[in-house]
């Protein structure tokens, strides 16, 4: 007889532990989620899904070699992408975790392909996406921002051509951005880079998956000349489980820089493309597998479908007192602001209560504080339903009126500097605001307006400080040590 080696509790009880903790999470599926997760609702592709994951969950492209099933995948979703996006022979890509990964490497290679460029910069409209300003912290490539077109919310070309100098090395346009929903004029931002000899990354990881779809886009794909380079992510509109991105390049030269090698120790080779080495193979071989499943022909029945959505939507908040549209949604997202009778913090915390999750989006520049809808294909089936909730939801915050800052607080946060924050001055604020848990740590509230209009009161740098700090103290090992361990034997 074997040794039964596990001394914890058994596989169904474990899963009934993590059924539980799920129940407090957001859900991903039913189409009333309107940020971080996609739905096309459809079970069968779904179970596909989840299926390929864990058939190749513990497969490792760390090698290509050693897995070529994985190379195999990969190479067959860099040739899907590419004759999505117009890549012309000679295009290359790699498969990475995320938009995000994908946007480090884009700004890496364009660094290291560079290297002449003494103190590197990036132009970006002030609508990129923050992975850019991820991208410029980790590795070093200066943030240039040029503000977007106050009408339209798209990058402006003109202004992004005065930015441009001897230390740019990228120039960065999206297709659509994500915080309003507008596709940038790729073909005047990737000829003012080519005309200056410098890279242009287009960031479609929201939008690559879908715009294909839909009719009326102007060009943005590597149709355009001067485009170098697009990320598009799988996890979103491409339905399949979170961890996987593409990154596109043009040509094979335009990558490099993002290729290592190390021989510089006594193992292995180490030979990425990527930001990881292990590499697990179940989310390449989800994204594979629920690709092929839907084809392109089923990406574009579900792009209609949540762009439907979206235009129903769009539509009824015209009609809707409180609430207006922030710009006209070239693709599949949505941003709203409030007249000024209600604050959007609040209709946020109204439509959860009423199971719609919205996403509250900060002032920035001269945009009011925003909600943010990404309309998935699972949410076409219950627009009225949304549309209704967001009536009552606003109705409920025009009647309770805009959540203003408690005066006191607010001159606490006055007196803060982002620089010189301390724990103690953040323990202190934490108290002020009736945040603090027990421990020291943070409780966090049922209605998060309260705190979201604070942290909007605040300057950017004092508001990433303090999220630092609540991410910091959210970050702690738990209490349990007696119901995880394993009993000394
Ligand atoms: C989601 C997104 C990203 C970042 O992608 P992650 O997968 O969250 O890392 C970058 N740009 C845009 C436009 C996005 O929508």
């Amino acid at each position: 007889m074997t040794d039964p080696v596990p001394a914890g509790p058994s596989p169904d009880e474990v899963l009934a532990e993590l059924r539980a903790l799920q129940a407090a999470d957001l859900p991903t599926h039913g189409g009333r989620t309107l940020a971080y997760v996609y739905d096309s609702g459809l079970a069968e592709a779904d179970a596909l899904g989840r299926e390929a994951l864990a058939l190749f969950a513990s497969s490792n492209g760390l090698d290509p070699t050693a897995f070529p099933s994985l190379l195999r995948m990969e190479n067959d979703l860099v040739a899907l992408a590419a004759g999505l996006l117009d890549g012309p022979a000679g295009a290359v890509g790699s498969v990475t975790s995320g938009g995000t990964e994908s946007i480090l490497l884009a700004v890496l290679a364009a660094r290291k392909g560079a290297s002449h460029v003494d103190h590197p910069s990036m132009v970006l409209p002030s609508s990129a996406h923050a992975a850019f300003h991820k991208a410029a912290a980790y590795l070093g490539v200066r943030p240039v921002v040029v503000d977007v077109d106050p009408g339209t919310l798209r990058a402006d070309p003109r202004a992004m051509a005065s930015a441009v100098d001897q230390t740019t090395v990228l120039v960065v346009a999206s297709a659509p951005s994500y915080a309003h929903g507008v596709v940038d004029p790729v073909a005047d931002i990737a000829a003012l880079a080519a005309a200056r000899g410098v890279r242009c990354h287009v960031d479609a990881c929201i939008g690559g998956w879908v715009l294909p779809f839909l009719g009326d886009v102007p060009p943005w794909t590597f149709a355009v000349d001067g485009v170098t380079s697009i990320s598009v992510d799988l996890h979103k509109y491409a339905y399949t489980p979170k961890g996987v991105s593409l990154l596109l390049h043009r040509d094979t030269g335009l990558r490099r820089g993002h290729l290592f090698a190390s021989a510089a120790w006594p193992g292995y080779t180490m030979l990425n493309s990527t930001m990881q080495s292990t590499r697990s193979g179940g989310p390449l071989a989800a994204a594979w597998a629920v690709s092929r499943h839907l084809g392109t022909a089923g990406y574009a029945r579900l792009a209609a479908r949540a762009r439907t959505a979206t235009l129903e939507v769009t539509g009824a908040v015209r009609e809707l007192e409180g609430l207006r549209v922030v710009a006209e949604p070239d693709s599949t997202l949505l941003a709203l602001a409030t007249d000024g009778s209600c604050d959007v913090f609040t209709i946020a915390d109204e439509m959860l209560a009423r199971g719609w999750y919205v996403q509250p989006q900060m002032a920035f520049g001269d945009v009011p504080p925003t909600l943010h809808l990404t309309f998935s294909a699972a949410t076409a089936a219950s627009v009225p339903e949304l549309v209704e909730a967001l009536r009552d939801a606003t109705a409920a915050a025009r009647a309770a009126g805009p959540a203003r800052v408690d005066p006191g607080l607010a001159g606490t946060l006055g007196g803060l500097d982002a620089a010189t924050l301390d724990d103690a001055a953040f323990a202190g604020l934490l108290g002020a605001a009736g945040l603090a848990g027990e421990d020291g740590g943070l409780a966090l509230p049922e209605r998060m307006a309260p705190v979201n209009a604070l942290l909007d009161a605040c300057p950017a740098e004092l508001r990433e400080e303090l999220l630092v700090g609540v991410l910091d103290r959210l970050s702690r090992p738990t209490g349990t040590a007696t119901s995880g361990r394993a009993p000394e034997a």
